[in-house]
């Protein structure tokens, strides 16, 4: 039996996922939570019919979200991760060994269950001793801790207006991470697609926003195969490391896609997307 689910990048942009099976499928109090397996990437998890990640291609974005951070920081040891209910951005952190304890604080502990039961090659970053789940906001809890963290990274749901997400991309809450931070700490999140015109605006305004309150505001960009927007861009704010120049390398670490190379070459950006950091264009 092969089902089709259609995922929306715009309403005039959908692709279709054949999809072997509907392993799970439930409403929690935060969103549409669903667990497919497809036949181009394996088992998935999806969130509001947004697929999030894929057990194939998960390494593209685990790694690059996690390795660029981590290296770039000196020695990092405290780190909180926002979102991330999947486990792929914990179990990258994990392979640093200077990392003592990761706080992961995700909203929805239905995500944390489902994917325990359903995606244990992600979720078994939460056994790890040096790993502690929070159910709890992540725009509150960062606003109640400050100066704790080396480095913070925001692997939340996409902005969309019913999301609790949406919070996690306000000028608030780069101001609150700016203070729950480390006086060298940095931090990442992901910011859109500027593939696509919306995504180039909210990559701008995001962008812009994170550059208000950090001395050192550098974006890189990934292509990640299951995300159908093609270009993903992801953008730190450090207090003090340049993760273009400060960098450490350890090409000895078990990766599939990070490597000391790519650290230097995600940096590397086309025209229209220095463009609209220079914020002399359009979105
Ligand atoms: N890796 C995926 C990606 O590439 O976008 C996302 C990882 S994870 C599945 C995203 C998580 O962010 C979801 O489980 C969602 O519940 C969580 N989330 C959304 N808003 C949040 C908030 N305000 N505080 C904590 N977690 C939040």
């Amino acid at each position: 039996m092969t089902y089709y689910m259609i995922e929306e990048h715009t309403p005039a942009y959908k692709v279709t996922w054949g999809i072997k099976d509907i392993i799970h499928i439930e409403d929690t109090p935060y969103q549409k939570l669903a667990i497919i397996d497809t036949f181009e990437f394996g088992k998935a998890l999806v969130l509001d019919d947004a697929l999030q990640t894929t057990i194939d291609d998960q390494f593209y974005y685990h790694e690059m979200i996690a390795h660029v951070p981590l290296f770039t920081h000196p020695n990092p040891r405290h780190v909180l991760i926002i979102g991330g209910g999947d486990g792929g951005t914990a179990l990258e952190v994990l392979k640093h060994k200077s990392v003592e304890h990761i706080d992961l604080v995700e909203i929805d502990e239905q995500v944390i269950k489902a994917c325990i039961k359903y995606l244990p090659e992600l979720s078994c970053s939460f056994a790890d001793p040096r790993v502690n789940v929070i159910i709890a906001d992540g725009i509150n809890y960062v606003s109640e801790n400050n100066n704790k963290y080396d480095v913070i990274i925001i692997d939340s749901t996409d902005p969309e207006p019913d999301n609790p997400a949406l919070k996690l991309y306000s000028s608030e809450f780069y101001q609150s991470v700016h203070k729950c931070l480390k006086d060298d700490g940095l931090f990442v999140a992901h910011t859109n697609s500027p593939s696509f015109a919306f995504g180039r605006k909210a990559f701008k305004e995001i962008y812009h926003r994170i550059n208000a309150y950090f001395a050192l505001t550098k974006a890189y960009i990934v292509c990640v195969p299951s995300y159908i927007s093609g270009y993903w861009s992801f953008t730190i704010g450090s207090k003090r490391y340049d993760p273009q120049q400060n960098y450490r390398s350890d090409d000895t670490m078990e990766t599939q896609f990070y490597t000391s190379e790519m650290h230097r070459a995600c940096f590397v950006l086309p025209r229209f997307i220095h463009e609209l950091i220079a914020g002399n264009k359009g979105s």
